[in-house]
């Protein structure tokens, strides 16, 4: 029943040189690859000394641990050898070359042992995208998103949701099927419809999470903006403790968008200092600001950035009709430079306005604090780190969607119902989540998930 007759094997630990190096095999050849590299197959799932041996000269490598993992209860579901090395370069060199010469056994590709385990049943795709999040994860809520993802919290649900669609066609078809017969209830499709509106309100009810779980997966993204000089870079590198861009007394001198990554108190956050967004003849700075304006356009949050210093006049409509889309925070920065009165005054322009405003100094770092802890409060709730979301990625969504779209069609049949729609109509839902965890006619897919991951995973 396994698909593959060749036996692949990589390096699966990291960069060398470091302690030890992971070397796995899978695949029919893998006992053979023991055999013939140590002489031995330890017995399965126990750690064993071995000597590895050179087998064309006989000369030893090194010294190392083997494990081996017999099909079908191995991470691929093939036979899985793996040795434990030290990791220096050269050693690794030794070992990868001395299994290239078992026969059947190559090099394996990026993902391969990933696409192996999906290959053979052994993760659904929603599992395998989980791991490669939990491998590609920043922080503690990614980590715990991912790993949800990767124990099945999606594919499961996804699983049960579309045998109650089998469920619910098989009624349909037995109507079909035998409209005449006098043991098929009249009435089989008033109960099909019934499970199928559940269906439609469980997954609609899945997709109404403001997409929660790509934005974890992705990070919230927070831009910086404001007029030339207000203090944009000077604020991001306070924000990053580090010199991420160039702060300078020259207006328009920050010409493209700087990123920032920071971790908020679990939560991953991207900020984005963007060009002082204004009116420019020089081309060069012109493209700066386009790209600015196109990139924090796209933020989740934006912090316009004032100098509190200048004649203190917000624009209002420019904010609103630039940043239709995002929420918003005003900044006042530079309060290290003037009076108690002047941030009473600013304080009272602000309480005509409905957005949240913070006083910073980016320079002495005075209301610095109380400004990071509501971005950090801001990102904790907009994540929504305490109830975990279910949809991490478009392809999710597109999947929940078009199942979404098929039951509401099949619903929005007028009675008296024609029952040979409604029977495509629920096996296009069924469809639309066996793609989801890759249960059917998945081949296009395959390659865009496993792409993304590395040689010997
Ligand atoms: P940007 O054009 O908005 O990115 O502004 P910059 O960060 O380059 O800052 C412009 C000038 O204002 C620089 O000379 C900074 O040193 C100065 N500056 C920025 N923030 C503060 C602050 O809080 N207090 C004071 N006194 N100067 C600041």
């Amino acid at each position: 029943m396994l698909k593959f007759t060749d036996t692949i094997f990589a390096l699966s630990s990291g960069r060398p040189p470091a302690a030890i190096a992971v070397v796995r095999v899978s695949g029919p050849a893998a006992g053979a690859a023991l055999e013939a590299l140590i002489g031995k197959i330890p017995a399965p799932r126990h750690a064993a000394l071995a000597h590895v041996r050179d087998p064309a000269s006989g000369e030893m490598i090194d010294e190392g641990l083997a494990l081996w993992f017999p099909a079908p209860r191995s991470e691929t579901g093939e036979d899985i050898a793996e040795l434990q090395l030290h990791g220096g370069r050269a050693v690794i060199a030794a070992v990868l070359a001395a299994l290239a010469r078992v026969p059947g056994c190559r090099p394996a590709e990026a993902g391969e042992f990933t696409r192996r385990a999906f290959e053979n049943g052994r993760l659904d795709l929603t599992r395998v995208e989980g791991l490669a999040d939990l491998v590609g994860a920043d922080t503690e809520a990614q980590r715990r998103q991912a790993f949800r993802q990767m124990r099945g919290a999606l594919g499961d649900r996804s699983e049960s949701w579309r045998t109650q669609l089998i469920e619910a066609l098989a009624l349909v078809e037995a109507r079909i099927d035998f409209p005449d017969e006098g043991d098929v209830p009249e009435d089989l499709i008033a109960p099909a419809l019934a499970k199928a509106r559940d269906l439609r309100d469980e997954i609609a009810a899945t997709l109404a999470d403001r997409r929660r779980g790509e934005r974890l997966r992705e990070g919230l993204v927070i831009a910086i903006a404001g007029p030339p000089n207000a203090g944009k870079s000077s604020l991001l590198n306070r924000i990053a403790r580090r010199d991420a861009a160039i702060v300078s007394p020259f207006a328009g001198t920050t010409r493209d968008v700087i990123e920032v990554h920071l971790d908020l108190d679990g939560c991953p956050v991207t900020f984005l200092d963007t060009a002082g967004i204004r009116d420019s003849t020089d081309p060069v700075e012109q493209e700066g600001v386009r790209r600015a304006r196109e990139r924090a356009g796209e933020a989740d949050l934006v912090l316009w950035v004032m100098d509190a210093t200048s004649g203190g006049e917000i624009p209002v409509d420019a904010i609103k009709q630039e940043f239709s889309n995002n929420a918003k925070w005003i900044v006042w920065n530079k309060i290290d430079l003037v009076s108690v009165l002047r941030i009473k005054t600013l304080k009272s322009v602000i309480h005509k306005l409905d957005y949240p405003c913070y006083f910073i100094s980016a320079l002495t770092e005075s209301g610095f604090g109380p400004f990071l802890k509501a971005v950090a409060a801001h990102a904790q709730k907009y994540l929504g780190t305490s109830e975990p979301a279910l949809v991490t990625r478009a392809r999710h969504r597109h999947a929940l969607e078009n199942a979404l779209g098929a039951l509401d069609r099949a619903l929005n049949e007028r009675l008296p119902v024609r029952e040979d729609v409604v029977a495509e109509e629920l096996r296009l839902a069924g469809r639309a989540l066996g793609k989801l965890t890759g249960r059917v006619d998945v081949e296009d897919v395959l390659d865009v998930i496993f792409r993304d991951f590395c040689i010997g995973k």
